[in-house]
């Protein structure tokens, strides 16, 4: 790896987004059965050293120049903590006067090196999928040893001493999440993690709609009972 990769510049709240994957390849410390990204051999939690880092910090700061950036979404191929070199990036990005956004599944908020790195991001976005211990081993097959519970503990404590915006996206997976008793589960955990604000979402990838997509109906039926009218 010598650079990053880049999605074109899009406007949102009126502000000109920059959204970078910084990791080379899929590495993420879960494996979910629905990765838009694809299947991974590279099922990690500890940081890794690629080649390249030096220029691609360079050209990041070109871009950000040419670009005329107002905000910087590392939205990664994985798990961009992987990256060793992210708190570089980071740095970077402040340093020229922008805000940063950062994309985690939300599992390693909870470990101390990684809360340091999100708590210098002005926005952190965490994830949920599922609702019980069983589908999450079986569909986001975690690294051994990692529980549902310390998932949502390890989100619901970084955002405790957390000072900018935390983002909980939850998505509405059919057969998973969607019945009454997961609901319920689903408005327990966005208590418990308090986030700044909550975007529901349902599964829209044509390779997996089909199967584990929810009807308009009760799609709306279920942001309604989570409190998300017009989300
Ligand atoms: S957490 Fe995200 S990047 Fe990681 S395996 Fe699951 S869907 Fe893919």
């Amino acid at each position: 790896m010598n650079r990053f990769s880049y999605k074109d510049i899009y406007i949102e709240d009126g502000k000109r987004v920059l959204e970078i994957n910084i990791l080379p390849e899929k590495y993420c410390n879960f494996d979910c059965i629905f990765c838009p990204i694809g299947r991974s051999e590279n099922k990690v939690d500890t940081q890794k050293s690629f080649e390249g880092m030096d220029s691609a910090l360079r050209e990041l700061d070109k871009i950000i120049e040419i670009s005329k950036a107002e905000l910087v979404f590392i939205n990664s191929k994985g798990e961009a903590f992987v990256n060793d070199r992210i708190d570089d990036v980071i740095e970077l990005i402040k340093s020229k006067g922008l805000p940063v956004r950062l994309l985690s599944n939300g599992y390693l908020l909870g470990k101390d090196e990684y809360k340091n790195i999100a708590n210098k991001c002005d926005e952190v976005i965490g994830e949920i999928k599922v609702v019980t211990e069983e589908d999450f081993r079986k569909v986001q097959r975690p690294i051994e040893g990692y529980t549902l519970a310390e998932y949502i503990s390890n989100m619901a404590s970084f955002n405790k001493q957390y000072k900018g915006k935390f983002i909980f996206v939850i998505t509405i997976i059919k057969g998973y999440n969607d019945d009454e008793e997961s609901v319920k589960k689903l408005k327990d955990i966005i208590k418990e993690i308090s986030p700044d604000k909550v975007i529901i979402e349902r599964m829209e990838d044509e390779r997996f709609k089909k199967k584990l997509g929810i009807s308009d109906e009760r799609f709306e039926e279920i942001k309604r009972s989570l409190g998300m009218v017009g989300n």
